[in-house]
């Protein structure tokens, strides 16, 4: 019998994953996506989206659904949903893995300057007005109205709606991965003298920090969130050998 799998996705790994897994004869897989984008990139596997209601909603969800193993290849920033994966798999008794992708870590040239959170990336812009680039999502680029001073270039997915409240701002949609000709154009163009973004690990949005490094720019990197202890691997390749370990317990 078919196992179902699911996926809470929303990230390039959780993509390749379920291409993955979508031939394969011995699962049933479908992938999670908050639906925070208006038109996600299609997927290889049934999708279902918007939230499930709390870790108590993603309990009733797994069992409901019979779901046979529960994986979280969600952004490292998205600590809530992480947090519910693993309160509900617990609860529910579906084994889960986690899919991080480790941490980016600085180089000879790189200026990287460590922030905790938004405010305090404001106050460590200083005083005097710079070009920055703000390579955050539409939740965090709001935070930066303490901060009126400076020329703000914000790149987001989406159109951001309404527009950040600060006076002097530039917004440009698009969705990466991004290419090192790309970021070195945009920084360029822009003029920019300091980046603010997170540490979201992988190279999808990795070639910014490269084109930084060229420019001695300053980067401001949020502090990445507390995520529950689970078991945990960082590549694909590591899932689906945890996957096949995962089924073949189940099956004897
Ligand atoms: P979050 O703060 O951890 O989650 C907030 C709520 O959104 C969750 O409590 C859950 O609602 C719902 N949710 C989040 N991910 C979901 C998923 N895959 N499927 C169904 N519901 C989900 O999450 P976030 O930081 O807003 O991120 C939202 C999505 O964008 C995630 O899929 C994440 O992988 C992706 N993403 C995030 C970032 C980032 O920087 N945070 C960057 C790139 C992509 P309920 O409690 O109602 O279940």
């Amino acid at each position: 019998m078919r196992q179902h799998l699911l996926i809470l996705g929303g990230t390039t790994e959780a993509r390749a994953l379920a291409e993955r897994l979508a031939m394969r004869a011995d699962v049933t897989v479908t992938l999670s996506l908050a639906g925070r984008t208006l038109n996600p990139a299609a997927m290889p596997v049934p999708v279902r989206v918007g939230g499930f209601g709390g870790a108590a909603g993603l309990e009733a969800w797994l069992r409901d659904h019979r779901i046979a193993l529960l994986l979280d290849a969600t952004h490292p920033y998205a600590a809530r949903i992480s947090a519910n994966a693993a309160l509900a798999a617990q609860a529910a008794g579906v084994p889960l893995l986690a899919l991080r992708r480790p941490a980016w870590v600085p180089e000879a040239g790189d200026d990287w300057r460590p922030v905790a959170d938004v405010a305090a990336a404001c106050a460590a812009l200083g005083p005097a007005p710079r070009r920055v680039f703000l390579a955050l999502g539409r939740q965090e680029v709001a935070g930066f109205e303490p901060a009126p001073q400076h020329r703000y270039l914000i790149r987001s997915v989406d159109p951001i709606i309404p527009p950040p409240p600060m006076p002097d701002i530039t917004c440009l949609t698009a969705r990466g991965p991004f290419t090192l000709a790309d970021e070195e154009a945009l920084l360029d163009t822009h003029r920019i003298e300091a980046i603010v973004c997170k540490n979201s690990g992988g190279s999808a949005s990795f070639a910014k920090l490269v084109a930084a490094r060229a420019r001695c720019l300053p980067v401001f990197l949020l502090a990445r969130p507390a995520l529950p202890e689970v078991p945990q691997v960082a590549t694909v390749e590591a899932a689906l050998s945890w996957l096949d370990h995962a089924l073949s317990r189940r099956a004897v």
